[in-house]
């Protein structure tokens, strides 16, 4: 079975449409999302359409919640506010409920958790092999994906504990081998900040037992000129560009 894995789409439909694209020339099975449908980009409605369509497993991030959550919403900074806000103006009804409903994490029959930030916790944000360490041993799980971040981070938990933060770069294959543990975040599709404006995503072949890390070129001044005609702040569309 191979899944594909994107995280993050922030209503960048631009960006979204083209990962869509990639995997279906990858034959994948299906495809999960790990939550922030929306928040900062200019196309929520396309964006959630896109996402219920194709998807066979979603969870809701921080953003997502901070739609329906009002107190939620107060953690945010002043330009995730803002886009909030304005995303929250123009969400489908139906979207906003559907949104709503969703879970914060997800066992997929395959064998292995999805959450946004960590498992039981999805706002944590896990960063360094540190935090990745911290979040493995308190779960049993062998493979966690996870998103929040938006930039893509690939460990590996020994036996005895240790981790190694593993190179994990566009077009890498990891083998997942059976005595490890893996935490696996697949990046951002419409926000990545992990300097490569690019949208990421990412496939894991269970029967192969494999992850694999991709890359998008998009049409980034197409997201930004929607969202700067469509009122939302500059700085927002300025970041895409930089990928950070
Ligand atoms: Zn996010």
């Amino acid at each position: 079975m191979r899944i594909g894995v994107i995280s993050d789409v922030h209503g960048n439909a631009v960006a979204l449409q083209e990962v869509m694209v990639s995997l279906e020339s990858s034959a994948v099975d299906e495809v999960i999302c790990l939550g922030d449908i929306v928040g900062y980009g200019p196309h929520p409605n396309i964006c959630a359409h896109i996402v219920r369509e194709n998807c066979s497993g979603v969870i809701s991030g921080n953003h997502d919640r901070g739609l329906t959550d009002h107190p939620t919403a107060s953690a945010f900074n002043d330009l995730a506010r803002v886009a909030l806000c304005w995303t929250r103006d123009r969400l489908r009804t139906d979207d906003l409920e559907w949104l709503r409903t969703l879970p914060s994490e997800n066992r997929h029959r395959g064998g292995f958790l999805y959450c946004h930030g960590a498992p039981g916790a999805p706002d944590e944000y896990i960063i360094t092999p540190r935090d990745a360490t911290v979040t493995m041993l308190s779960s049993a799980e062998s493979i966690v994906l996870c998103g929040h971040t938006h930039r893509p981070m690939a460990c590996a938990i020994d036996e005895d504990g240790r981790c190694q933060a593993l190179r994990w770069a566009d077009g890498v294959e990891l083998s997942l081998d059976s005595s490890r543990r893996y935490l696996i975040n697949p990046g951002s599709v419409g926000q990545p900040r992990d300097g490569d404006a690019r949208a990421a995503y990412a496939i894991l072949d269970l029967d192969r037992r494999t992850a694999s890390l991709h890359r998008v070129p998009y049409e980034v001044r197409a997201t930004q000129a929607a969202m700067i005609q469509g009122g939302l702040p500059a700085e927002l569309a300025t970041r895409l560009a930089s990928g950070n």
